[in-house]
Parts: structure tokens; C-alpha cells; sequence
């Protein structure tokens, strides 16, 4: 058997500091008692499992997965599922304390979870990819449910992964448990609208924000880190909207034209497996120089620690909206205040996806399907009205919204917590 995927130590993880260095903040802020402080500084529940998969060649090979549980208070946990080399113990921490956060802030009835394997898909075949998720979904059946805990797509995973973890769980009880997972295919009882849902509540967010500007969408310049579900659906849906999408990237590198590019073009480009580096016309410029370009909206879209006390000096752009988790550290935010740039956090901005896999979830278990149009309607409302909660007590408490949505997020599950009691 290969060896092991090496697990750093979980507190070192980049993003698990951040987390904790937000959290730790909107505490001291928020003057919350010592042992609400630590229940909700931790995770209700980790599973670490290093799993066997049969490759194509006839050899196994061992990954390490995670599913963990940070909150439970409000509801059942939710949270996505990670494909990437970098998964790791801390990372997935992270990720699921801020779905705690971001379920609260738009106020759906769920607590916070996240998934992960330490896997490169691009070096898997479909075959080894589904056995994989099989065989995860399996080790991780023991928390997940569509009463306890329920996955969705998050970076390299997809409906068709979702598919694949809500036959193995059907299989292993004996009946079919569509609601599982959500973002699943629409013929297999997902949502309309899911798939771009995440992009959609960026693009929503991002108008909101312009508004507060006083500027208007209409002819805005935007810059995309990360061109995948949540970066491509913004771009396209932001172009609707009027805006102009001037730079995109991958993890290869990114393409830039201030005259503007077509989102249908780079988003037809990205499926035919094309890298940025190489898209034909123009001069491929790194993810480092993109950031740094002049524009009116800048989206980071794609992993954490990306705006950071190094670059955030040198950003051009008067509003950031974070489509990705975490892209930004705890010293790039205050340098970013300091300079005006207004920063509108993560667990607000990307809310999109969780809240139409709420209403999926919901769908399913009414056995009742909606349309494109009652969807986007409802997501509309449920974006607007938490960046307006967001936006209105970031004013009257004189904070950054990123302080404001943490604040309302912690103080809504401490709510919770202090209603329920403790057990026993
Ligand atoms: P995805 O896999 O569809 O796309 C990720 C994109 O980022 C790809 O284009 C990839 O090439 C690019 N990328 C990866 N590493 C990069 C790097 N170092 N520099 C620049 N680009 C890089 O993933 P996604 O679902 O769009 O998720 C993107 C972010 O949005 C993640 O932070 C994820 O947690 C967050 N998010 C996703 C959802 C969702 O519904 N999918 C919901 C909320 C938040």
C-alpha cells in the first residue's frame, strides 16, 4: 500500500487560524461567557478516516478523508464536500466553523459542517473518483442523514459526486435517501438553480454592495479569482446584470483584457478542460499580478489565504466580495479597512449555495419541486435581507461588515445555545 497522506497539525492549518482569530475577536467583542466561547471555539464532532481504493492498475492506494461536525444548535449540520491536495485536518475545521456562521447569518435552520478528501482529481480517472466516493461516503454514513448531517459540492466536487454518495447511502439502508446530499442533479430530486446558486448569492451581494458605494453596477469592471462553480456563475450572472468581467483565473493563471471578456467564452473554454495559462489571444498573467490589477469588484473565488498582509497593500479594488472561504487573513482585513476598501465577507457573500440547498432539501422533503423563476425569487429575498441586517449593524456598532455577519452568526447560535440548555 502507498503511504499515508501527513496530516499537519491541525492548529497550524492557515485557514483554522484565521477562523479562530475571527472568532476570538467577535467573542471578546461580543463579551461572550467563557463557556459558550469554548463550546463554540471547537467542533461538536471530527472523523478522521484513511480509507483503501482500488486503482486502475490493480493497486490500493490509502487517502485520508474527514467529515466534522462544528455546531449543531440550530439544526441538522450542513456543509460541503473538498477534493484537493491540501484537505487537511485543520483546513476542514475551518470551513465548518464558518458554515456554523454563515447557516446563521442568513438565518436557515442548520448548524455547520464540512467535508474533505486529500485527493488531486485531475489525477484520478472516473472510475478511481467514483470508487473513492463510494467508499468515503461509506466511512463517513456512520454522521451523515437527511436528519443529521448533509453534504453538498464544494471545490472539485460536483452534482454527479453528490449522485454517486446518495446511491452508496441508499444502498447501505436499503431505500432511497434523496435527501442526503444536496446540489444533486435535478433529475435526481436537486434544485433548480442550485448549481449556480453560490455564483448568483455573489452576484446579488455584489450589487447590494455597489449600492451601499453609491456606484453603479452598470459598466463596472469585476476580476474573478478562480473561474470555477462559484467564480464562472458570478462573472456570467454579473454580466447580466451590466457589470464587465475583465480578468479570470485558475490555479494554472489567469487571462486579462480591460476592454472585457465574455464569461460564455471563458466558461465554454473551461469546460473543454482548458487551462487559463493557455487560453489563446492573451498573455497569461499569474494569480498574484490578477489581484493586484485595477478594477471596480474584485472576487476572490477560489481557496483561502489569498489576500493577505503581503498584497493586500497593493489591491486596486474599492469592494471585495468573497466568493471562496476564507480568502482573506485577519492582517490583510485591517490593512484593507484602514484603506477603505469595503470587504464583504465570506459567510455573507458566498450564503447562495447553502440557502438553495436549504430550499432543496426543503423540496425533497415535501416531495415538491419549484421553478427556476420561485427559486431565484426566494434566494433574492434571503440574500438582500441579510446583507441589509449585515450592512445596518455594521453601521450602528461601527464595525466592518466581515465583524458585523460574525457577530450576528455567533450571537444567533449562542441564542441557541443559551435557549436549549445544557444537556443533561
Ligand atoms: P471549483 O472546484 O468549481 O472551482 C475552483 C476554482 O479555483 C477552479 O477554477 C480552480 O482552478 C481555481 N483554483 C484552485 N486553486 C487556485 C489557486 N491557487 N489560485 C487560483 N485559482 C485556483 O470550486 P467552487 O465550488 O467554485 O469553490 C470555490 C470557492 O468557493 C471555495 O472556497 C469554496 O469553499 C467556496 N464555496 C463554494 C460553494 C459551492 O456551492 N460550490 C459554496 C460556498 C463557498
Amino acid at each position: 500500500m502507498a503511504t499515508l497522506h501527513a496530516t499537519a497539525e491541525p492548529a497550524q492549518d492557515p485557514a483554522y487560524a484565521i477562523a479562530m482569530a475571527q472568532f476570538n475577536a467577535v467573542a471578546d467583542r461580543l463579551d461572550l461567557e467563557d463557556g459558550l466561547r469554548a463550546l463554540l471555539g471547537a467542533s461538536k464532532r471530527e472523523l478522521t478516516t484513511h480509507f483503501p481504493v482500488k486503482m486502475d492498475d490493480g493497486s490500493i492506494r490509502v487517502f485520508t478523508g474527514y467529515r466534522i461536525q462544528h455546531n449543531l444548535a440550530r439544526g441538522p449540520a450542513k456543509g460541503g464536500i473538498r477534493y484537493h491536495p491540501q484537505v487537511s485536518l485543520g483546513e476542514v475545521r475551518a470551513l465548518a466553523m464558518w458554515m456554523t456562521w454563515k447557516c446563521a447569518v442568513v438565518n436557515i435552520p442548520y448548524g455547520g459542517a464540512k467535508g474533505g478528501v486529500a485527493c488531486d482529481p485531475k489525477n484520478l480517472s472516473l472510475g478511481e473518483l467514483e470508487r473513492l466516493t463510494r467508499r468515503y461516503a461509506t466511512e463517513i454514513s456512520i454522521l451523515i442523514g437527511p436528519e443529521s448531517d448533509i453534504p453538498a459540492p464544494d471545490v472539485n466536487t460536483n452534482a454527479r459526486i453528490m449522485a454517486w454518495i446518495m446511491d452508496t447511502y441508499s444502498m447501505n439502508v436499503g431505500y432511497s435517501v434523496p435527501g442526503v446530499v444536496t446540489g444533486k442533479p435535478v433529475d435526481l430530486g436537486g434544485s433548480q438553480g442550485r448549481e449556480e446558486a453560490t455564483g448568483r448569492g455573489v452576484a446579488i451581494v455584489a450589487r447590494e454592495a455597489m449600492r451601499l458605494l453609491g456606484k453603479p453596477l452598470e459598466g463596472a469592471r469585476v476580476i474573478i479569482q478562480g473561474f470555477g462553480n462559484v467564480g464562472s456563475n458570478a462573472g456570467r450572472i454579473l454580466n447580466e446584470m451590466g457589470a464587465t468581467v475583465i480578468g479570470v483565473s485558475d490555479s494554472s493563471g489567469g487571462v486579462y483584457n480591460p476592454d472585457g471578456l465574455k464569461p460564455s467564452e471563458m466558461e465554454e473554454f473551461r469546460a473543454a478542460g482548458g487551462r487559463f495559462c493557455d487560453y489563446p489571444t492573451h498573455k497569461c498573467i499569474t494569480n498574484a499580478q490578477l489581484l493586484e490589477l485595477p478594477c471596480d469588484i474584485l472576487i476572490p473565488a477560489a481557496l483561502e489565504n489569498q489576500i493577505t498582509a503581503k498584497n493586500a497593500p497593493h489591491i486596486r479594488a474599492p469592494l471585495i466580495v468573497e466568493g471562496a472561504n476564507g480568502p482573506t487573513t485577519p492582517e490583510a482585513d485591517a490593512i484593507l479597512a484602514e484603506r477603505g476598501i469595503l470587504v464583504v465577507p465570506d459567510i455573507l457573500a458566498n450564503a447562495g449555495g447553502v440557502t438553495v440547498s436549504y430550499f432543496e432539501w426543503v423540496q425533497g422533503l415535501e416531495r415538491y419541486f419549484w421553478d427556476f423563476s420561485e427559486v431565484t425569487t426566494k434566494l433574492e429575498r434571503v440574500m438582500t435581507q441579510a446583507f441589509t441586517e449585515v450592512a445596518a449593524l455594521s453601521q450602528r456598532e461601527g464595525v466592518t461588515l466581515r465583524d458585523a455577519a460574525l457577530m450576528l452568526g455567533v450571537q444567533r447560535v449562542a441564542e441557541a445555545i443559551r435557549l436549549r440548555g445544557v444537556y443533561p
